[in-house]
């Protein structure tokens, strides 16, 4: 039986003025929309194959290019079905034969087990370390790839991307790290993401930044013959994206947001000033939680803790349950922590849209909620 929420109503001028603090779907700005309003009509129920959309494509790609000031020869990759549809791409697309993964939380894990259970693929070496640290590679040549997260979602570590070797392509999921945290394009081959993070647009939508090696991985996997499902072929994607479009229809509305997050955060002074942000909020969150007797950050290593989702271990005689539960009964939602982890933890998403002034107010209505249990 649920257990139910005590009543507590928070003071309205403790509340934050945006009530969203989830890890993703997360905050999306009122300008993105006024944007997408602005737009109607002329965008919106047009097609994708056409120069309207096309533009907004267009500049979503060189946006991104700016951001992550991409090197010679990266390319930008697009299509539908955001990064767990990619995982499936990259298995068929971008692996040939061994792949070493790191596994350190519910997403990084599951990118591990889908490429093991992949017929055609031959060893998958999984390492694994315990939530709320984060395991190194071991590498060894016969590996053509090695995978890992640049932010594991699930538990709040993020850890730095650096290229294991000079041999294999790196790959890395950034879906909540793209755009939250600094990345040097030169440490990776294929950095991943989805925009309902950071880019504060919604899901269902891969981008994919590739390396000249990894395009010719693409190619090379191509013309070996393998069979590839067509919505999973990244030759594809690819050949798509040179023509600002997608494979399929895309939702044009995830475009356009995602296209003015990521024109937002160039015009404001980049991927520094983006990342810095959240830092910003994250280190408020784990500050504070270090101050308070009741609460200490779940990452142990300081140099693991994650800028974009600040994971919260509550003592035993609190319920960080109940917490959340008289949180969502105010408004202020999605500060559960991961569902299937089952801690006494809050989590936090804290990407660039996110005002450090709403993650302050968002301590103090905590601070009050535990002072008046
Ligand atoms: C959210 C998330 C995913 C899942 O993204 P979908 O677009 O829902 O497939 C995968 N990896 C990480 C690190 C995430 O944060």
């Amino acid at each position: 039986m649920e257990k139910s929420v005590p009543n507590l109503v928070i003071p309205p001028e403790l509340k934050p003025k945006d009530l969203r603090f989830g890890s993703g779907p997360s905050k999306i700005r009122a300008t993105q929309l006024a944007a997408l309003v602005a737009s109607n009509p002329g965008y919106l129920g047009t097609s994708h194959r056409q120069k309207t959309v096309r533009d907004v494509v267009k500049s979503l790609r060189e946006g991104l290019s700016q951001l992550f000031n991409l090197p010679e020869g990266y390319e930008v990759v697009i299509g539908n079905g955001g990064t767990t549809a990619f995982w499936d791409a990259a298995i068929f697309s971008l692996m040939k034969d061994n792949a070493q993964f790191l596994s350190f939380g519910e997403f990084s894990n599951k990118f591990a087990v889908a490429a093991k259970a992949a017929p055609f693929l031959k060893n998958i070496d999984i390492i694994k370390s315990e939530p709320g640290d984060a395991p190194d590679y071991k590498p060894s040549d016969e590996f053509d790839v090695y995978a890992s997260a640049h932010n594991e979602t699930s538990t709040g570590v993020m850890k730095e991307v650096k290229r294991p070797s000079n041999k294999g392509l790196h790959l890395i999921d950034a879906t909540s790290a793209a755009g939250g945290a600094m990345v040097d394009p030169k440490e990776f081959d294929v950095y991943y993401f989805a925009p309902q993070k950071s880019f504060g647009s919604d899901g269902g939508f891969f981008t994919a930044l590739m390396s000249p090696q990894a395009i010719e991985r693409i190619a090379e996997i191509k013309t070996s013959g393998r069979w590839i499902p067509p919505f999973l072929d990244l030759s594809i994607a690819l050949e798509n994206s040179r023509l600002q479009q997608t494979y399929n229809t895309p939702a044009l509305a995830t475009i356009h947001m995602f296209e003015n997050q990521v024109s937002w955060f160039n015009q404001q002074g980049g991927l520094a000033w983006s990342s810095n942000k959240s830092k910003q909020s994250s280190d408020h969150l784990y500050n504070w939680a270090i101050d308070r007797e009741f609460t200490k950050p779940f990452v142990e290593r300081p140099e693991l803790r994650s800028n974009v989702v600040a994971v919260i271990d509550f003592i035993e005689s609190i319920d960080a349950i109940q917490i959340s539960n008289i949180l969502r009964a105010n408004g202020i939602v999605d500060t559960d922590s991961y569902r299937k982890f089952g801690k006494n933890q809050i989590r936090i998403g804290v990407f660039p849209s996110v005002e450090l002034s709403d993650v302050q107010a968002l301590t103090n209505c905590i601070d009050w909620i535990v002072g008046n249990l």
